[in-house]
């Protein structure tokens, strides 16, 4: 037995998935499709995105806000697990791998649930904000640049209702968390996020070692 977490190396990570990972063909589909990509480590891990939908049932969440779509993985997830007049606002940048995530969220029939905003989310969620949309969702996932994560933090916490959720993901980037001095500003954005969130009297946290590290984050 060990009192801290599990290194999972090869097998034991296949046997994690063996004995819990229930992705739909359509899923394993769309994640096959998307590893034939140049940016396929975009993608999330599959037992990521099957935690994201048991977080969206769990909390009873209805209107979710994803901050970085890409080939719309996370957000089938996501979208499959809301109630029937559940809502899903999308944001990510114009690229050929959006006409992905539109043909498997169609094909699911989920695009009416879903709202994919093409432009810096940055933009969109402040403009989510002037439109009077403050504190009116239950869960924000933010998988997207990670130079922005920080004014994302800021917008997610607008946006949230109290007892919301913000998931972040990419918080262990790798182990590069660990660099004394990182030249690039992914890193050091990262590392401003995670300390930042240690003090952070706004929410309750939880740094979660699942994929490349999930920090959970619950609006005060
Ligand atoms: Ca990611």
């Amino acid at each position: 037995m060990t009192a801290r977490t599990l290194n999972l190396d090869d097998a034991l990570y296949q046997y994690l998935l063996d004995v819990s990972l229930r992705e739909t063909p359509l899923l394993k589909r769309l994640r096959d499709e998307t590893q034939a990509l140049p940016m396929a480590r975009w993608q999330v891990a599959p037992e990521q995105g099957q935690f994201l939908a048991l977080l969206v049932k769990l909390t009873g969440a209805r209107r979710l806000l994803e901050v970085g779509t890409f080939t719309g993985y996370s957000a089938l997830c996501m979208a499959a697990a809301l109630p029937a007049d559940g809502s899903l606002v999308c944001c990510d940048i114009p690229g050929d791998y959006n006409a992905i995530a539109l043909r498997y969220w169609q094909e699911a029939g989920l695009a009416g649930r879903i709202d994919l905003c093409l432009a810096p989310a940055l933009e969109t969620l402040a403009e989510l904000e002037r439109q009077g949309r403050g504190e009116q969702y239950d869960l924000v996932f933010i998988d997207a640049d990670k130079a922005n994560y920080p004014g994302y933090l800021e917008h997610a916490l607008r946006l949230l209702r109290v007892g919301g959720l913000a998931v972040f993901d990419n918080t262990l980037w790798s182990g590069r968390v660990l660099e004394s001095s990182p030249e690039s500003a992914d890193t050091q954005a990262i590392q401003a996020l995670n300390r930042a969130l240690k003090d952070d009297a706004r929410v309750d946290l939880s740094l979660l070692p699942l994929g490349d590290g999930l920090t959970l984050c619950r609006k005060r």
